[in-house]
């Protein structure tokens, strides 16, 4: 099997249809960085930038972070690399800050919420990617918007970091993107604002399914409970990917579903072009694009979008599908 996969590292993903499927890796460690290479991944979709602060005993320098950065970059070798700004608070918690109790952490002060009380720690970090990615592309997102207000405010912290390079003659980066991370459902309701805002979205499944069913993803009695292929969050899906269209935005999706060769598989017969997931997932997930037929699967499965759930069956379906192909 490995071997196999190994086989398929230089061969495009493109499914038996002639439909394009960008795969890209999930990665926060340096350890991570080889595997960009060696997979065949067509780059980082999502790198979290909180590891290198969950393995340090304090708050790592700006000139560590800088440092750490442009190791990630020149390992991408000018593959896109999407740096997230860091997630911390909910279930990933900094032993050298200390920890607030909170009822409900994965709902509290984490994320964006936390980068833009303090402002001093998101500042710092936004300067040490400016300086980072000089010269090349700057792809960077927040965690956990609610608000488009939200990524305005933080575009804001970016503009004057960069302002501020700029007037001490630092070279910056040649082109900067800033993007939100769907994982918030308020934000489907403010698709419209949001794309007319941002430079690209990448939708957190693992946290938007989360906050979607009302089940902690950590949770072992309730996190098998409800099904991602659910007619309902598949439409919840389906209407991000068909507003990103219109908008023209890129849409990258990088939550665990990503990497399972059955939902990757829905998620390019809802309109995914773009997918990011773990090394050791690429090479299944390459696979079945190999062989799928994203048109004919698109034109059985939406209908059942509509459906009531128990009669949709979508994960019996998609089973079905699969081992016909
Ligand atoms: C997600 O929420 O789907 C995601 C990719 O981010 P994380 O798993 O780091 O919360
Ligand atoms: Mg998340």
């Amino acid at each position: 099997r490995q071997a196999q996969y190994r086989r398929l590292r230089n061969k495009p993903s493109i499914s038996r249809d002639g439909v394009d499927i960008s795969l890209q890796l999930n990665a926060g460690l340096l350890v991570d960085l080889p595997a960009v290479a060696e997979s065949g991944a067509s780059g980082v979709g999502l790198f979290r930038t909180e590891l290198q602060f969950m393995v340090a005993s304090a708050f790592p320098r700006m000139s560590e972070q800088r440092d750490y950065y442009r190791q990630v970059l020149d390992a991408a070798g000018g593959r896109p690399v999407t740096f997230r700004t860091l997630d911390i608070g909910g279930d990933k918690v900094l032993p050298y800050l200390r920890a607030i109790q909170e009822e409900n952490p994965a709902m509290g002060w984490r994320a964006i919420r936390f980068g833009l009380d303090r402002p001093g720690i998101l500042r710092t970090q936004v300067r040490a990617l400016l300086h980072a990615a000089a010269g090349r592309d700057l792809k960077l997102m927040f965690p956990m918007v609610t608000e488009v207000a939200e990524f305005h405010r933080a575009r804001g912290v970016v503009e004057r970091e960069l302002k501020h390079l700029r007037r001490h003659g630092y070279p910056v980066p040649e082109r900067l993107m800033l993007g939100v991370m769907i994982e918030v459902p308020s934000l489907l309701y403010q698709l419209d604002e949001l794309f007319q805002a941002v430079d690209f979205v990448s939708i957190g499944s693992n946290d938007l399914f989360q906050f979607f069913s009302a089940v902690d993803r950590g949770n072992t009695r309730v996190a098998g409970r409800f099904d991602t292929m659910s007619p309902a969050f598949l439409r919840a899906l389906k209407h991000i990917v068909d507003k990103a269209k219109a908008y023209a935005t890129p849409v990258t999706l990088c939550g665990e579903i990503a990497g399972r060769p059955l939902e990757a598989m829905a998620l390019a017969a809802l309109g995914y072009r773009s997918l990011s997931m773990s090394a050791s997932a690429l090479g299944p997930v390459k696979a079945m694009v190999r062989t799928l037929d994203v048109g004919r699967l698109a034109t059985r499965l939406l209908p059942r979008l509509d459906e009531p759930a128990a009669a949709a069956d979508i994960r019996g379906f998609l089973r079905a599908f699969a081992s016909d192909t």
